[in-house]
């Protein structure tokens, strides 16, 4: 079954109608771009998928249990220990080194630093920037920065990757190296990824891609 799943998804800021039936599923390891214009619901879907947004009607499933049907505090916890996220960009914390900034999610877990620095340093290693691990983020380039962005989203072992825009903010030749790191690291791990973009280039490196026109979305799998 799935890992993650919306139905009917609605959620209104004001006037705007963001999702109007939004659905959405992924399998364990599946990574899914969700494409679409800008201004269509992809953020907003991918903010409720993650728990950060409630839609105002709808159903979002993870691992079987409700999302609306836990309260806050298990809901952080979940995103703190099952999820990674990746963002466009202005995500890693300026005083940290870039090390300290992978191994941040593993400390805010308990993870002891030395535990956690090994272990960040590890996954810097795949992401091919472990030689900037006593650097600032902003001393990097954008196309480091946002592998050591990527190495901090799966330090913490997460089930699902939610990438909003990941290559963004990156040439073409830095976004497609970044893809291509983000989704073998994922592979190796089994962890699902939620890729949302507006670029075909990017979509390429999914295995499924659903598509949001005005806040509407249709999971083509469900469909067939
Ligand atoms: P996309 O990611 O496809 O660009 P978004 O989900 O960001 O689309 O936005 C969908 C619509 O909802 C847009 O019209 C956007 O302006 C609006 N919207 C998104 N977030 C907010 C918010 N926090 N407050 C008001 N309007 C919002
Ligand atoms: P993206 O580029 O990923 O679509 P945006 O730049 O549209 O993201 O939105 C960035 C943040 O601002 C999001 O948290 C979104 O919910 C919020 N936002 C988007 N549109 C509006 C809006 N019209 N009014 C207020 N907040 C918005």
């Amino acid at each position: 079954g799935s890992l993650l799943a919306a139905e009917r998804l609605r959620k209104a800021y004001g006037p705007t109608l963001a999702l109007d039936g939004a659905e959405f599923s992924i399998h364990p390891g599946e990574v899914v771009a969700v494409m679409g214009p800008s201004g269509s619901g992809k953020s907003t879907l991918l903010h409720c998928l993650a728990g950060i947004v409630t839609p105002d009607s709808g159903t979002i499933t993870y691992d079987g249990r409700e999302l609306s049907a836990m309260g806050d505090a298990r809901r952080s916890a979940l995103r703190r220990s099952e999820f990674g996220f990746v963002f466009q960009f202005g995500q890693l914390v300026p005083e940290l080194t870039c090390v300290e900034n992978v191994a941040l999610p593993l400390r805010l877990n308990g993870t002891p630093r030395k535990e956690a620095e090994r272990a960040a340093l590890g996954w810097m290693e795949r992401l091919e920037v472990d030689d900037l691990a006593k650097q600032r983020p902003g001393e990097v380039s954008g196309g480091q920065g946002q592998r050591v962005a990527v190495a901090r989203a799966l330090v913490t072992g997460p089930r699902v990757v939610f990438a909003d825009e990941p290559t963004g903010a990156l040439d073409s030749l830095n976004g497609e190296r970044v893809m291509e790191l983000l989704t073998e690291a994922a592979r190796s791990t089994n962890a699902a990824v939620v890729l949302v973009t507006h670029e075909a280039r990017v979509a390429a490196y999914s295995d499924r891609e659903i598509v949001v026109r005005d806040g509407k979305s249709r999971d083509m799998e469900r469909a067939l």
